[in-house]
């Protein structure tokens, strides 16, 4: 009889400890509910869960003027690991429908740029959901720079020929200035920066992510054509490979390998898997989208913020699933995959418990992605979303609580033993 003992059909009461808290940040709509249930059924009866509890339903930050956002993040920083549940970026609809002040900014935007992240985002491998890519054996990791670019660029539009200019100016009032061609007529253009400190954040996580799971880094863009731009980032990943982790990739058997972006496209689709591919911030949007999905879906996947700082946060791909909170709020069963939340717990949790020394924890949160997994793969149960992946298709699903209370007894079978 293991730790975990069976008495009387009840469980041991000594449930594993935890030292110190993870940061939770609850959310919105389905993966509210969601959310609490797999802390319920599938955590709180085998772990003395202790976190900080961080309310973002959407109310409660339009009620604490977005300060519950801020104080959340801030918790991350004082205790190294968080978890977040999937919550609303409000628009106009969302101001209307939970009578908001205002439309708040993204929560995840608020959160990646106090804690100056890398996001990292893995399929979660199932035997029987297929790649569309038939070559693809293993996961391929994207790595994306969540800083500036196009996501922080200004833009004019002109209606008449003309001509335009960038003047960069120092803090001791030095000038200097490049020129555009001129224009012949009507157009568009822009101006796009990045920091090279941010750039760094994002080579250092890259790199100590590749070291933590022990696969080959790619890093991508087009130095050739973007001389000044792309070239920046590609010196700075060679320089602190060189100067930081040239021996310790060494020892650990992988490599770092810079490619041209559009090489390395061919050279993914031709790969088995296997490695973490960091990409600037708008090639890191298309990309974990299109491998993502090629992958099978977003309730598969894993998404980790790493800090170069050490901070953690792991949380799901997808968002609050407003169409199957209607649904439910109409007392209506939903088949929503919490896949991908429950492993934002097991994520987090096995964080803490590396980094704390706790090894029942991490014991633990393995032995929860295997039930999950073993769910799927072994026992065909599972949520609408897959069963149309599955090969061979599986034409019976399952609703949520159904399929958590299959990851349970799959759970309790694997701590039994
Ligand atoms: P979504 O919540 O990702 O859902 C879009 C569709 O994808 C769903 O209607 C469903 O398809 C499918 N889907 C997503 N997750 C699923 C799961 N776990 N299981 C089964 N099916 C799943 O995106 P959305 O409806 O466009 O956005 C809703 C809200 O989420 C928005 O207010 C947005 O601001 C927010 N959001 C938050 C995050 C985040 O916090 N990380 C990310 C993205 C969006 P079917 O309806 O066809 O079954
Ligand atoms: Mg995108």
């Amino acid at each position: 009889m293991g730790r975990f003992g069976i008495v009387s059909g009840d469980y041991m009461t000594t449930k594993i400890e935890m030292n110190r808290p993870i940061v939770e940040m609850d959310g919105d709509e389905m993966t509210r509910v969601l959310w609490s249930s797999v802390k319920e059924k599938l955590l709180s009866p085998y772990v003395e869960l202790k976190t900080e509890y961080f309310d973002l339903h959407v109310s409660n930050r339009d009620k604490t003027n977005d300060q519950v956002t801020f104080d959340a993040a801030n918790a991350v920083k004082k205790w190294g690991v968080g978890v977040k549940c999937a919550t609303i970026t409000p628009n106009t609809e969302r101001v209307k429908e939970y009578n908001l002040k205002k439309e708040w900014p993204s929560p995840n935007g608020t959160i990646r740029k106090m804690l100056d992240g890398t996001v990292f985002r893995a399929p979660i491998m199932v035997k029987s959901v297929l790649p569309a890519v038939r070559y693809w054996k293993k996961p391929i990791i994207v790595a994306r720079h969540a800083f500036g670019d196009i996501y922080d660029a200004i833009g004019i539009r002109f209606l008449e020929p003309g001509s335009a200019e960038i003047t960069y100016r120092d803090s001791s009032g030095h000038e200097e200035k490049v020129k555009y061609p001129d224009f012949k007529g009507s157009g568009v253009l822009i101006g796009i920066y990045n920091i090279d400190k941010s750039i760094e954040g994002f080579a250092e996580a890259a790199f100590k992510y590749a070291m933590m799971k022990k696969v080959d880094l790619w890093f991508a863009a087009k130095d050739t054509i973007s001389k000044i731009y792309d070239a920046d980032f590609k010196e700075i990943f060679r320089r602190i490979f060189e100067s930081k982790y040239k021996d310790e990739f060494a020892k650990l058997g992988i490599n770092y390998n810079y490619y041209l972006i559009d090489d390395a496209i061919s050279r993914v689709v031709r790969s088995e898997g296997g490695f973490v591919w960091a990409c600037k911030n708008y090639d890191g949007d298309v990309f974990s989208d299109m491998v993502s999905t090629a992958f099978g879906s977003l309730a598969l996947m894993t998404s980790e913020l790493f800090s170069p700082e050490g901070h953690y946060l792991s949380e799901a791909a997808h968002g609050t699933v407003q169409r199957h909170y209607y649904k439910y709020l109409k007392g209506e069963k939903v088949s929503t995959n919490p896949t991908a939340l429950i492993f934002a717990w097991t994520r987090g949790l096995k964080r803490r418990g590396e980094i704390d020394g706790l090894k029942d924890l991490v014991d633990f949160s393995e032995k929860l992605e295997s039930a999950v997994i073993q769910t799927i793969e072994n026992d065909k149960i599972m949520t609408q979303d897959i069963a149309k992946l599955t090969e061979p298709p599986v034409t019976q699903f399952v609703y949520s609580e159904e399929f958590i209370d299959a990851v349970k007894r799959n759970l309790e079978r694997s701590l039994a033993n």
